[in-house]
């Protein structure tokens, strides 16, 4: 029985797997991009690690995943919704690491409203870093993976990448394009060596969800086990929250060599909620 999933990926491909590889990991100063990066730096890659934050403590994060790993790890506070800024950072990851070979579209942001009264800033803002920033990092790092035979793209999409909830539209309309565009890139990639898959997350145990526990909570007035019972885990027959370590250690399967043949899908990580 392994005691964590870390021991466990590291039985399953060895200690450094993704040793010699390069990762840009958007979104990964907190939740699920973290856990991304922590599991690709663990299984050897070097990373350069993207999202908002205190920068004392992206700093902290950045020097301990570095040093524990052993792994060349770098920040860049480039804002998803820029593709100027995005082609800065890969052009910054090349000229760190040499190559990018791992791109994590993981960058989102979520806002709640009925369609009548959805702001349109925060529809082009959601479309904009949860959709059209994977294009643009995808685009930007494309012609070099090809020329050099391998390449991995994972979109951390979601279960509304597959099912849709009233009065998120900006949120399901991206997730579903970013669906789309993970086949398209497989397509084009087969040939050449590149795979693109994307991560379909029920609820993940993150600290977002937990400060929307809270919130729900105190806005309901009911006891916090009843948010997290009736609402978050309502729609998830395993009645647990996945972990940013189950992402982390799908996202290391996805770019091993024994992932070379599943590309163009979308795996769900829901515990069984699209089974539905
Ligand atoms: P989070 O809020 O903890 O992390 C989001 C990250 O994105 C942070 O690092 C933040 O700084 C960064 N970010 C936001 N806007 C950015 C921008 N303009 N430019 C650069 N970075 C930016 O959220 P999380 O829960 O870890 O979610 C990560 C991804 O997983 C998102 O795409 C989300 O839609 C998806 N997801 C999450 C869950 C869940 O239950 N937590 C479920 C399904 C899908």
């Amino acid at each position: 029985m392994f005691k964590s999933t870390d021991a466990e990926i590291e039985a399953i491909f060895g200690r450094r797997a993704l040793e010699g590889r390069s990762a840009i990991v958007t979104g990964s100063t907190s939740g699920i991009g973290l856990g991304v990066a922590q599991a690709l730096a663990k299984a050897g890659a070097a990373v350069m690690l993207n999202g908002f934050g205190d920068p004392a403590e992206i700093e902290r994060q950045r020097a301990e995943m570095a040093q524990e790993n052993d792994v060349d790890v770098a920040y860049d506070s480039a804002d998803m919704s820029s593709p100027e800024a995005i082609r800065m950072m890969v052009e910054r990851a090349g000229a760190r690491f040499g190559q990018v070979d791992i791109v994590v579209n993981n960058a989102g942001i979520q806002h709640v409203a009925p369609i009548s009264e959805f702001p349109t800033a925060k529809w082009d803002a959601i479309l904009g870093i949860n959709l059209s920033a994977a294009f643009h990092l995808v685009q930007a790092t494309y012609g070099p993976m090809r020329a050099r035979g391998y390449g991995r793209v994972i979109n951390v999409a979601s279960a509304h990448g597959l099912v849709a909830s009233p009065y998120k539209s900006a949120y399901v309309a991206a997730k579903h394009g970013l669906v789309g565009l993970t086949k398209v890139v497989a397509l084009e990639g087969a040939e050449f060596g590149i795979t693109a898959n994307a991560i379909c997350p029920g609820y993940v145990w993150t600290p977002l969800v937990e400060q929307q526990i809270d919130d729900q909570a105190k806005s309901h007035g009911i006891a916090r086990d009843a948010v997290i019972r009736d609402v978050f885990l309502k729609n998830q027959p395993t009645k647990r929250f996945a972990t940013v370590e189950e992402m982390g250690a799908l996202s290391v399967f996805l770019c091993s060599n024994a992932a070379a043949s599943i590309t163009g899908t979308a795996i769900p990580v829901d515990g069984g909620w699209t089974a539905h």
